[in-house]
This record gives structure tokens, C-alpha cells and sequence, in this order.
């Protein structure tokens, strides 16, 4: 068996340290999410100075600090007074919160570190699916081997069967699969292509006795948000009743289903929650 050392052992810090300093390196790495959010999809450089979106001003050193600025400012800019819109304090925020609940998965730093990165993936592409309708097959691809990195790495922490292996490329195989039927079938209206190729790594990381769970909780997500969705449009429609029956509840041909899934294989990864135990109460 080969030895893998740890390079910092996290354990002899104390836990609220080590929370502070992975909530104040998630917000900062949120920032930096937000900027490449951007300029990822307008195609400028990621060098060159921070500014505001509108007037064009430069940021001051103060506009730069992550959730704080955002507050200090109420969301709009020093100079021109437009809005900055919310989702970069949510991101950042976001952000934070993941990186301190990492810890709850691992104290390994490695680990931990490859679940940070993983999950600025997940952020990247649950925030372009949202605003885009579209999940970049770069970042599918990004996240894939860095799930697969994941898997090896704990792999030779504890070496397992290869049929516990093969079973979990199988079974991640099967949920994407599902998510291909359903893409077939609903030609492509209830979710896109995409979101068949983010389940598989998402299935993955998950792992074999959850990918159900995964699959059928990423639906309950997306109903309920649908529903509160077009409740909330509705209301801004002015009508005071809503209609919950019959062509309200139909989905629109591009509902970005990424979020969904992402939402879904968080609350998995951290509660380990068995939907089929929910069950158990009937
Ligand atoms: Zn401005």
C-alpha cells in the first residue's frame, strides 16, 4: 500500500480557526469567481483593473474587500450610483459557506482543497447556467477530472474493490443516463443536453448509494423553485389569485436544470440524505 502523506494536519488547529479562515478564503475566491463569471462569457482578459460595469470608474482599494464593500456601498456604485448586481455578494457568500462546510467532509487538506475547488466549479457553472441557459463544456469537463482526481486520491488512501469502483463509474453512467432519456423523450424541454453531461460527474462525486437520491431530489428542487417561480411571476402580473392547475405547472422549454442538479448533489454531499427513507415514515 502506498503511503500518501498529509501535508498539514489540519486536526491540530482549533475547528473555529480553521472555519474563520475557509469562510475568509471562500469569499475572496468567490470574488474571483464573480470577475472570471464575467469575463468568461464577454471574452475580455482577466488581467487589468477592477471597475464598475456602468460608469467605467476604477474600484478604490476599499470597493475591492469581498461582502463588505458590497454592504459598505448598499449595492451600487461610489461613482455613478448603478446597481451592482446582487449575485456578487451571493457568490461570495456562497462561496464562504461551502468553504467552511468542506470541513465537515475532511480534514485532509488535500481533500478539502480539492472539494474547494470542486465546488468554485459547481458555483461557476451553477451561476452561468442561470444567466445563460447554458453549462460551457469546459467547465463539465474541468469538473469531471477534478471529481475523478477526488476518486483516485481517496482511492489510495484506502484502496477498495475495483467492482466498488466500476460500480460507482456505473452507476453515475445510470443517472446521467436517466437525464438522457428524459432529454429524449421531453425533446430537450425539461432540461438541456448539458445537464445530462453535469450529472455524470455529479453522480460521481455523490457516489453509488446516492446517484437515486441525486436524480430524483434534483427534481423536487426544481418543482418546488418552478412553482415559486411562477407564483412570484404571476403576483407581478398583478393577478391577486394564482392558478397552480394546468398550464401554469408546464415548464418552459429553457429552464436552466444546472442549478437543480448542483443544489441536489450538495444537500447530498452533506447530509448523506436517503430519499428513500423519507419514506419510511408512511
Ligand atoms: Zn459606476
Amino acid at each position: 500500500m502506498l503511503a500518501v502523506p498529509t501535508l498539514i494536519d489540519l486536526t491540530l488547529f482549533p475547528y473555529w480557526w480553521l472555519q474563520l479562515v475557509a469562510f475568509g478564503f471562500g469569499v475572496i475566491i468567490g470574488s474571483f469567481l464573480n470577475v472570471y463569471i464575467y469575463r468568461f462569457h464577454t471574452g475580455k482578459s482577466l488581467s487589468g483593473n477592477s471597475h464598475c460595469l456602468s460608469c467605467g470608474a476604477s474600484l478604490r482599494w476599499f470597493e475591492l474587500f469581498p461582502l463588505f464593500s458590497y454592504l459598505i456601498l448598499r449595492g451600487r456604485c461610489r461613482t455613478c450610483g448603478s446597481r451592482i448586481p446582487c449575485r456578487y455578494f451571493l457568490v461570495e457568500l456562497a462561496t464562504g459557506v461551502l468553504f467552511v462546510l468542506s470541513l465537515t467532509l475532511s480534514l485532509n487538506i488535500f481533500i478539502v482543497i480539492l472539494f474547494w475547488f470542486i465546488f468554485s466549479v459547481l458555483m461557476v457553472i451553477t451561476v452561468y447556467d442561470l444567466y445563460h441557459f447554458i453549462i460551457p463544456d469546459r467547465l463539465t469537463i474541468i469538473l469531471t477530472f477534478s471529481v475523478l482526481v477526488l476518486i483516485g486520491y481517496e482511492y489510495l488512501l484506502l484502496p477498495q474493490d475495483w467492482e466498488v469502483l466500476t460500480f460507482r463509474f456505473l452507476s453515475a453512467l445510470f443517472g446521467s443516463a436517466f437525464l438522457l432519456f428524459l432529454w429524449v423523450i421531453s425533446k430537450g424541454k425539461w432540461l438541456g443536453f448539458g445537464d445530462v453531461k453535469l450529472a455524470f460527474p455529479l453522480g460521481l462525486l455523490v457516489g453509488t448509494p446516492f446517484v437515486f437520491s441525486f436524480v430524483v431530489l434534483s427534481f423536487w428542487i426544481g418543482a418546488v423553485i418552478s412553482l415559486i417561480v411562477i407564483g412570484w411571476q404571476k403576483l407581478k402580473r398583478g393577478q391577486s389569485r394564482l392558478h397552480f392547475a394546468g398550464r401554469a405547472l408546464t415548464m418552459k422549454s429553457a429552464v436552466p436544470f444546472a442549478p437543480f442538479l448542483v443544489a441536489s448533489g450538495l444537500v447530498i454531499i452533506f447530509t448523506k440524505l436517503n430519499v428513500l427513507e423519507l419514506f419510511s415514515f408512511f
